[in-house]
């Protein structure tokens, strides 16, 4: 039987349907089950029908999305919106409700702006990574963005949900710089300074004046994002690149300390990456299942003196880690073809086209990842009792581990990846158990992650209990004023109306959504 979203009859999602086609176009609807298998978790038990989507739509303005939001609003039908869809780990394209009607927005996917003086350009919500990377190159090159590792994904998408990135504007959610965003009553806000016509400091001074309410938006469900201004960097002069090797947990532990200096003090500007169990060989990065091999990355960027005397500081400083070995390249700033390895590319902004060949993967074509990334102060004590303790998780249960830890100054981010076939069911079942008991595990020991996958969302909601859970309550308090219907993402980040499931009518349609 097709999919409908919950206690819906099915003329009621007919009349929803026939509401968002009369407004979009009979050719951005679809309720084709081919098409709607293309937008399940990837990385879900191949079988797995809990997230199923009952339909996309594609709006392509913020007049269409706001059409959606208001049909969906009449006939209580949920909604999950995606940029590209590319969050995967986190539960891909998919919703936490199944039945939930998709806002796909990738065909919203104009750069309406690019502020060469400001440094800042303005994005619709579709736009990928790439899109974005390649129009700063044909403007002249005179500006970069941060990105992840693969281009595929949205900078909207992967912004709002506090991604990040490896250049010195790596840390995507601060890089939004005001908002324009569809309510769930289907009404139209701008944030900060956007909400004075005509002000021309809406994306230079994204904060404007009073509250703040831009970062309401991220990792939630109050609204549908349409437009953002989005911080860029200027190109530098000069771009050094610098690899980084060391050996087990002593030394995890002085260069994690010593690269918080050289970040507090202002000469890595960037977020650097430890990748665990990495050898070098040949001078290829080689992944090596069990070895306590490091390899870190990190980067300089300026001028050439500035560069000169940062690297000259940081080899002082990690060459006081034993062990520790630094190599540096220095590359004109603008000199974009002449870096050749991922990690060259991906800290000055240009991204992996593709995950790799599915046939190199483990498990090919049904190669399937969880990414459990809690985060810890950045110190070397700290960060390495992290690792050890996850390492040992995994080892217990003879679970594969690779990825690694992303610096960000005052903390740091310890990525566990493990892999698994998606098609197998048990093994699938072991990854996601693993990482249950790793939210509890790490909860109890006083750490959460920055982001998570949809199956752990409530748990993870569940660990915010100060003050009698005065969070959660603060932000279902403003779920239900905003959106008593619960319509847009419900559940996202365990944020959940008060009257949910809410139920539809049984049969026919409410007369006031004939409008
Ligand atoms: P990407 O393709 O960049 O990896 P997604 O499009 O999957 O990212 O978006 C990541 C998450 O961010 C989604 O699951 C959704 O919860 C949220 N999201 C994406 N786009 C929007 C938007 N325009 N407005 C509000 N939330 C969004």
């Amino acid at each position: 039987m097709a999919t409908r979203p919950p206690d819906m009859s099915e003329d009621s999602f007919a009349a929803f349907l026939g509401a968002v086609t009369a407004a979009l176009g009979p050719e951005a609807v679809t309720t084709d089950p081919a098409t709607l298998q293309r937008f399940r978790d990837p990385y879900t038990y191949r079988e797995d029908d809990r997230r199923d989507y009952s339909a996309v739509v594609s709006p392509v303005t913020t007049e269409e999305v706001q059409a959606v939001v208001r049909a969906a609003a009449c006939f209580a039908v949920p909604l999950w919106t995606i940029g590209q869809g590319r969050n995967n780990t986190y539960g891909g394209p998919a919703p936490r409700v199944k039945g939930s009607v998709l806002v796909s927005l990738r065909e919203m996917n104009r750069i309406l702006e690019i502020n060469r003086e400001l440094a800042y350009v303005v994005i619709e919500p579709g736009v990928r990574w790439s899109d974005l990377a390649q129009a700063l190159v044909a403007d002249g090159g005179h500006l970069w963005t941060s990105v992840p590792d693969l281009g595929w994904g949205s900078v909207l998408g992967n912004s709002l949900d506090g991604g990040v990135g490896y250049a010195p504007l790596g840390d995507h959610a601060a890089n939004l710089a005001g908002l324009e965003v569809v309510l769930p009553d289907a009404s139209l806000l701008r944030t900060g300074y956007g909400a004075h016509p005509g002000n021309a400091a809406w994306h230079a001074a994204p904060r404007g004046v009073g509250p703040s309410v831009g970062g309401l938006f991220l990792q939630s469900n109050f609204g549908i994002v349409t437009r953002a201004g989005y911080l860029v960097s200027r190109t530098p002069e000069a771009y050094a690149p610098c690899q980084l090797t060391f050996r087990g947990y002593d030394a995890l532990v002085g260069v994690v300390d010593a690269m918080r200096d050289l970040m507090l003090t202002g000469v890595v500007t960037n977020y650097p990456a430890l990748f665990r169990s990495v050898e070098l060989v040949g001078g290829e990065q080689v992944m090596t299942p069990g070895s306590d091999g490091w390899i870190g990355r990190f980067a300089l960027y300026g001028s050439r003196a500035s560069i000169d005397a940062g690297l000259q500081t940081a080899r002082a400083r990690l060459g006081a880690v034993a062990g520790a070995d630094l190599d540096a390249s220095v590359f004109a700033g603008d000199d974009v073809t002449g870096l050749t390895r991922h990690d060259q590319r991906v800290q000055r902004g240009i991204p992996a086209t593709e995950l790799g060949d599915p046939e190199h993967l483990p498990f090919g074509p049904n190669f399937a990842h969880l990414d459990f990334s809690p985060v810890v102060p950045q110190l070397g004590l700290a960060v390495t009792a992290a690792e050890q303790f996850i390492a040992a998780h995994y080892a217990e249960r003879r679970l594969p581990l690779s990825g690694g830890i992303l610096l960000r100054g005052r903390n740091a981010l310890v990525i566990s990846t493990t892999f698994f076939d998606a098609s197998d069911e048990a093994m699938t079942a072991v990854a996601y158990r693993s990482y249950a008991q790793l939210v509890e595990t790490c909860a109890a020991r006083g750490i959460l992650p920055y982001r998570t996958n949809l199956d752990s969302m409530d748990a993870i909601a569940g660990h915010l209990d100060f003050g009698d859970s005065a969070l959660p309550r603060f932000l279902g308090t403003l779920k239900d004023a905003l959106d008593p219907g619960g319509i847009i993402q419900p559940g996202k980040s365990g944020i959940w109306p008060a009257r949910w499931p809410q139920p539809a009518p049984s049969t026919g349609t409410r007369p006031s959504c004939r409008r």
